[in-house]
């Protein structure tokens, strides 16, 4: 279709590239200008294969330039301002990029300093690892699990009190870090503690009853209830608030994985939800099947900043990104789109190395099966460890290109 819309998207990560890729396939003489400071692309699902000991840091490291589709510019520079009313995004660097549509694609912040006494310079120190920082930061949560899986000792693990990206990420690396152990024959050695805000382990009720399962059997207690607000890395003591006030716990291995919320451009933005359950991290103010901002109808908004009930995973981004990219062509075209996202996610959940359970859900909680009669969700198996392994990375790296 030809056009002359003037199209902004901020971020040029996962949801960023994949709709630039869509666009400028579907759409003639649009200006097209994605902004982001960032120039490296980070292939986030294999954090934890890196954090792992499986995969090097090189793995989930590529360039931004690689993905950047033909006829759209790239502003190299972080959006420091969005203002709606005037369909304009400001760069750090005071450029004003006016829009007739934008999409907001600039994922999430991961709020360390929430933490009292939790800096990222301690990743890989005094038994502290995260793998969700950055490809380093897996690295070195990496050396910090082989040492305590070689020497056994008290390892706690858990998740934040926000909605996250991944939401099953710190699950398999609590399995990971039991196969570890187990591995190098220290588990008998070994206490390891699962300690979660939430009431269950998982939104889907079926695979926390699984998990919680799957935990009993190997031995990992599990609290629930229980936030991570303070760590004291001298002594090595983590403090949880929990129903009956305040806990502390020794540990030998901590897997650190911080409160997430919008980045600082979108929560100084009028385009947070304003009440509500998204309200308090500040997520963008979209319709969930539509993905369309509530208020301003020319904004749309994917990815991690979506302020929908499920998603936050780049599986999620895959189906995202084909409705909305739909909707503003047809809004440009003139027609409607019947396009929906149904809140699909997808988490291939490693159970052990060598094992994974491919949970797919929606909306609803019902559970998906992409591969019906080949893989079922609820298994442990070698099919789904490949998928997760060798499959994903392939079809990933074909969303960003506008092919899968
Ligand atoms: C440890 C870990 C494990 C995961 N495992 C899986 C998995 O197994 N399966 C799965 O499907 N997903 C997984 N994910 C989640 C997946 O990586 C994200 O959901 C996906 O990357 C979201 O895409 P996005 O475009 O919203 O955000 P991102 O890919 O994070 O991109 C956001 C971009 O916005 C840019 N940005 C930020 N602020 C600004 C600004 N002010 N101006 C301009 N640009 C800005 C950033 O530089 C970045 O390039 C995992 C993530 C992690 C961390």
């Amino acid at each position: 279709m030809k056009t002359s819309a003037r199209i902004a998207i901020v971020g040029a990560g996962a949801a960023g590239l994949a709709s630039a890729s869509r666009l400028a396939k579907r759409l003639q003489g649009a200006q097209i200008t994605l902004i982001d400071a960032r120039r490296e692309h980070l292939y986030q699902p294999g954090f934890t294969l890196v954090g792992a000991g499986i995969k090097p840091a090189s793995y989930v490291l590529s360039s931004t330039q690689d993905y950047i589709p033909q006829g759209v510019d790239w502003v190299q520079q972080a959006a420091a301002e969005i203002d709606p009313e005037a369909r304009k995004v400001v760069t750090t660097d005071g450029r004003t990029i006016p829009y007739d549509y934008l999409i907001v694609a600039c994922g999430l912040e991961l709020n360390y300093g929430a933490i009292e006494g939790m800096d990222i310079a301690l990743i890989g120190k005094e038994g502290i690892g995260s793998v969700y920082h950055s490809p380093q930061a897996a690295e070195l949560t990496w050396q910090s699990m082989q040492r305590f899986a070689n020497q056994g000792g008290v390892a706690l693990m858990g998740r934040p009190h926000t909605d996250m990206k991944c939401a099953g990420a710190p699950l398999k690396y609590t399995f990971i870090t039991d196969d570890r152990l187990r591995r190098a024959g220290q588990r008998g050695r070994a206490e390891l503690h699962y300690l979660a805000p939430q009431k269950t382990l998982f939104s889907v009720p079926i695979v926390a009853e699984k998990v919680r399962m799957l935990f009993a059997q190997r031995g990992i207690q599990t609290h629930m209830e229980h936030r991570l607000v303070a760590l004291d890395p001298g002594r090595r003591i983590a403090t949880y608030e929990t129903p009956a006030g305040r806990t502390e716990l020794r540990w030998d291995f901590i897997h650190v994985v911080p409160p997430m919320r919008a980045p600082a451009v979108v929560r100084n933005s009028p385009l947070p939800w304003q009440d509500g359950p998204f309200a308090r991290e500040s997520w963008l103010e979209v319709d969930r099947e539509t993905l369309r901002h509530k208020r301003y109808a020319n904004v749309f908004g994917l990815g991690d900043i979506a302020g929908v009930p499920k998603g936050k995973t780049a599986a999620s981004v895959k189906w995202q990104v084909p409705v909305a990219v739909d909707h503003l062509v047809g809004d440009l075209a003139g027609r409607p789109s019947e396009e929906r996202y149904n809140g699909y996610t997808s988490c291939p959940l490693i159970t052990r190395l060598g094992r994974a359970m491919l949970i797919e859900f929606d909306y609803h909680d019902n559970l998906y099966e992409s591969f019906p009669g080949f893989i079922a969700p609820l298994e442990e198996l070698w099919v789904s460890w490949v998928m997760k392994t060798m499959a994903l990375k392939p079809t990933y790296i074909s969303m960003l290109r506008g092919r899968a």
